[in-house]
């Protein structure tokens, strides 16, 4: 049926892919992906042919250019099928902009849901996963990513983070400075894969290991909930006779 389909795509299992995804790639008119080299791959081991059809990328430096390609397809009454590199689209991936240009078109968008690490992770954590906030990559800049930090810290729910192995240890540490040592948190890598590792403890122990031992390969990072900050009984009586005092105070000098 003519429409876009945002099909997830593994993690890192190839197998991790729906029956209804394979046969949205065998069937859809036209293929659009972020990394057209990984959807050929992936293509090629589940033994689906593209047949000459068309396989677009489209990615963050190209959308404003491929995006009409795109739509012209989608207004001829086809079928569209987009792959980010690996996951759920539009999580920490493109798409976004050609959803939103798809529905305000009015053309038909719907959805072959799959892997997300950050849902993969949260499932593993064992921390609370009733309520949660992905906050996906943290800003570079040392600056910026403490003040986040600093906004997330008192979030009553489960904090999901994405971040390079490279950074990893940097933002542990910063995470301990800003959120507490002891705060638990959780270091889930490469799942799905081979060296799949889950390590939990408090953020300043992970801080202080993978300060020594540079992570490999593809990490989430997950922090226990934060206190929203408590207000006793006493502090609010306190706030409202004092503003009652100062709404007659100035009753009193108004009239
Ligand atoms: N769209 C993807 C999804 O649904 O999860 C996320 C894409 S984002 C550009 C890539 C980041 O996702 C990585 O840097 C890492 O933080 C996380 N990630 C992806 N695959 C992972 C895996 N197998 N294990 C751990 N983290 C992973």
């Amino acid at each position: 049926a003519p429409g876009l389909y945002l099909v997830a795509t593994p993690i890192g299992n190839a197998r991790d892919i729906t029956l209804r995804a394979l046969d949205l790639l065998a069937g859809a008119d036209v293929l659009a992906a972020e990394d057209t080299r990984s959807l050929r791959r992936l293509l090629e081991i589940h033994g689906v042919a593209l047949n000459g059809r068309p396989c677009i990328a489209y990615h963050d430096h190209n959308g404003a250019k491929a995006r009409p390609k795109l739509m012209a397809a989608l207004e001829q009454g086809r079928s569209v099928v987009y792959c980010s590199e690996a996951g759920t689209p539009l999580v920490s991936d493109p798409g976004f902009d050609l959803v939103r240009a798809a529905t305000e078109a009015g053309h038909p968008v719907t959805t072959a849901p799959g892997p997300a690490a950050a849902i993969a992770g949260l499932t593993l954590s064992g921390l609370p996963s009733d309520r949660f906030l992905f906050a996906g990559f943290l800003p570079q800049a040392k600056g910026a990513r403490d003040k986040t930090l600093a906004e997330l810290a008192p979030v009553p729910a489960t904090l999901i983070l994405y971040e390079s192995p490279r950074r990893l240890g940097a933002t542990l540490a910063a995470a301990a400075r800003i959120m507490g040592e002891t705060r638990p948190a959780v270091v889930a890598r490469e799942l799905t894969k081979r060296f799949e590792e889950v390590r939990r403890d408090s953020l300043g122990a992970l801080a202080a290991h993978y300060d020594e031992a540079a992570a490999k390969g593809e990490v989430v990072l997950l922090i226990g909930r934060g206190d929203s900050p408590k207000v006793s009984e006493e502090e609010i009586d306190r706030a409202l006779t004092e503003a009652l005092r100062d709404m007659s105070v100035r009753d009193a000098a108004d009239s």
